[in-house]
């Protein structure tokens, strides 16, 4: 059978090898010199004072969570439609998470139903730039003040994207990304938080290291964790960074080759990019139907798999997860019914470094072929 076109793959350039192989000459493998000069170069491209790497997007969202002291019976605002890690990092704080409906038309978090959704318990807010665009800022900044709330911003999927101007990830508290295989720039599996506040990022440093005393180093200042990126991972990401523009031109390639292919095709969705985003850039390329395609998501992405094509189903809300339904009966109130008409509706198509124009015209013929023949 023919080698499927998948949802994502890994390019490699030189500068990683050559870091890589640094590490192994030197045996510096666990800690390094490329551990700061990732965690500065990064914080330095997002526009942030300080970055503290950790072993993934997931621990980071936890670090950010604790280095806030999110405690036992908080409640967090989250857009629903997202990566359950960010449920998951509240809920390992002993937090509450509360799902928040996202836009129909962005899949963005709606800043509308912030507000309403406020109590006294409420102590942060994550908002969660997906899928490479950035949620509109001004008024979860005013809200965050206006209530005494802190900001984490889940920017695992949006590096380098800009809200009017301004780098995600520098606007609220604490900045959280990833860089799992799949993400824009990668080490296999990685993640780090950025501030521009020097009494957090210490804070987070402390505790991502165990919390292992500043004096008697076996007498520990705090319940730390270990999140220690590697410095062979961080060697990785280094060299993934020197060459992020040369990723982002493709990937802004592929968005803009789908979009002209797809854009007349009755029934299929593109989600619209609002101009507050002045640096767009797309992570994968999604879509979804409505009432005038002529089958449903799951039978066209079986015709897809068929034909060698691999998709990604979008996310299942927080509101439907089951281990957080049975723990939260109020979830049965908070109905996200554009997050929900998502999950049934929306899929993401392969949007690797490597796929070929040539690839995604055939994948949009396939689509196409499909809506009229039916
Ligand atoms: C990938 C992702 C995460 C989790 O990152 P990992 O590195 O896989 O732990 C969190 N949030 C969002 C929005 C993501 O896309």
């Amino acid at each position: 059978m023919k080698k499927k076109i998948p949802v994502f793959d890994i390019k490699l350039n030189k500068s990683e090898k050559k870091y890589a192989l640094e590490c192994l000459k030197t045996s510096q493998i666990g800690q390094g010199r490329f551990i700061k000069k990732f965690e500065n170069k990064f914080s330095k491209y997002v526009n942030c004072k300080y970055g503290v790497t950790t072993t993934s997007g997931t621990t980071a969202l936890h670090l950010a969570c604790s280095t806030l002291n999110l405690k036992k019976n908080d409640e967090v605002l989250i857009s629903s439609s997202t990566n359950m890690a960010c449920a998951f990092s509240v809920e390992y704080c002993g937090a509450i998470p509360v799902p928040i409906d996202i836009e129909m038309n962005t899949w963005q978090l709606n800043v509308k139903d912030l507000e309403k959704k406020i109590t006294k318990k409420t102590k942060a807010i994550m908002v969660v730039h997906l899928f490479g665009q950035a949620v509109d800022m001004d008024p979860v900044l005013k809200i965050a003040k206006k209530y005494k709330l802190k900001i984490i911003e889940d920017c695992a999927e949006s590096h380098g994207v800009e809200y009017k101007g301004r780098k995600v990830g520098s606007m609220g508290d604490i900045g959280v990304f990833s860089f799992f295989s799949n993400k824009t720039i990668t080490c296999g599996e990685g993640g780090m938080i950025v501030t521009n506040n020097k009494k957090l990022a210490v804070r987070a440093s402390i505790l991502k290291n165990l919390a292992y005393g500043k004096k008697n180093r076996f007498m520990h200042s705090d319940i730390g964790f270990n999140y220690r990126l590697s410095n062979l991972s961080a060697a990785i990401g280094l060299g993934q960074l020197e060459n992020i523009n040369s990723k982002l031109k493709e990937k802004k390639r592929i968005y803009l080759r789908y979009k002209k292919k797809l854009k007349n095709i009755s029934g299929i969705k593109i989600p619209i990019i609002k101009k507050h985003t002045t640096n767009f850039i797309m992570w994968v390329f999604n879509v979804y139907l409505d009432k005038n395609f002529p089958i449903s998501r799951d039978k066209l992405i079986k015709i897809l798999d068929k034909n060698g094509v691999e998709t990604r189903n979008a996310f299942v809300p927080i509101n439907k997860q089951k281990v957080l339904r049975q723990k939260y009966k109020i979830y049965k109130k908070y109905n996200c019914v554009n997050a929900n008409y998502i999950m049934k509706k929306g899929f993401y198509l392969p949007s690797g470094n490597n796929i070929t124009n040539k690839q995604i015209d055939k994948i949009c013929k396939i689509i196409s072929d499909t809506a009229s023949k039916i």
